[in-house]
């Protein structure tokens, strides 16, 4: 059964997640303590909180933003999260009004160096605002700076056959990318880019609240999920996927939302250089087109 949290303990965790934020530490995740969820009340002293530290595999990986991980007690239900600020598009319902709020929040952003790196234009996102698959790769490419809109050029349209092989239209999903500003040369973006332009799209998917999220490559892979891994050992399954520093169901007229799955595939640019892959991002969507209930349309060959 659901218990409140004692006051006492309710005020030290607000404290201590504040402390984190002001850190830079954003993400926290639940560990269940399975072998005590029967005891009530835990005190302060009690509630174990330790600070998660990934490790790079590979000098390809990208080192891990950073992450806290607080353990609870599984049966305590109540958000002690909520020092986390409603978002202004929160306390609107149209979709379409709150990724307006969210893109003029953002503005003619200059949080990170990519503003004065030769950025043509913000590239935002585009699609169905109340979509129920979103796409996120990882950053407007020179095409995309161009046009202002994401996956435009030469990945793009491998993206939008990728989609169309699913049976649906691009018109019908929403695409992203985990930085809206293009990276000189198409460069990786780099960690702290990431970790100051991803709350925006965390923002964009609480507002869209999709069914599944596909991350488009390791970058948005890392990035979402807050962990380091090797793209083999990201693929193939389903991720539970809320977004990191956003409050979500705090409107009572509105379905619950509690996160959506999440999954991993390769990244269309990837696919253009080695097409022998291909066949293993078909299984990545075939397994979100499972869970999306789709069917795929008849192949005229
Ligand atoms: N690659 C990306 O990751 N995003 C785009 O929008 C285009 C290419």
């Amino acid at each position: 059964m659901p218990r409140t949290l004692d006051p006492e303990l309710r005020r030290a965790l607000a404290a201590r997640i504040r402390y984190y934020n002001e850190m830079g530490i954003y993400d926290f995740y639940r560990q269940p303590l399975s072998d005590r969820a029967g005891e009530v009340p835990i005190s302060v002293d009690e509630a174990e909180i330790a600070i998660s530290t990934n490790h790079p595999e590979s000098g390809e990986e990208m080192s891990p933003r950073k992450a806290t991980a607080v353990a609870m007690p599984v049966a305590i239900e109540e958000n002690i999260f909520e020092v986390i600020a409603l978002k202004p598009e929160q306390s609107v319902s149209d979709p379409v009004q709150a990724l307006k709020i969210i893109r003029e929040d953002l503005g003619d952003c200059t949080r990170c160096v990519l503003h004065k790196q030769g950025r043509k234009q913000i590239v935002f996102g585009v699609g169905n605002p109340t979509a129920e698959l979103m796409f996120v790769g990882e950053g407007p490419g020179a095409d995309e700076d161009a046009q202002g809109e994401p996956f435009v050029g030469r990945a793009g349209q491998l993206l939008n056959n990728m989609i169309k092989a699913m049976g649906i239209e691009r018109e019908q999903v929403y695409i992203a990318n985990i930085v809206k500003c293009r990276p000189p040369g198409n460069r990786t973006p780099e960690r702290e880019e990431c970790a100051t332009c991803s709350p925006f799209l965390m923002r964009q998917i609480a507002v869209i609240k999709p069914k599944v999220v596909v991350a488009l490559g390791a970058v948005a892979a890392k990035t979402l999920l807050a962990m380091n891994a090797s793209m083999m050992q990201l693929r193939g399954r389903f991720y539970d996927f809320r977004p990191a520093g956003v409050r979500v169901n705090d409107r009572s007229n509105e379905p619950r939302w509690d996160g959506c799955k999440l999954a991993v595939t390769y990244h269309p640019a990837f696919l253009l250089r080695d097409p022998r892959q291909k066949g293993e991002a078909w299984k990545d969507l075939q397994m979100v087109m499972k869970e999306l209930g789709m069917k795929a349309p008849q192949q005229n060959t």
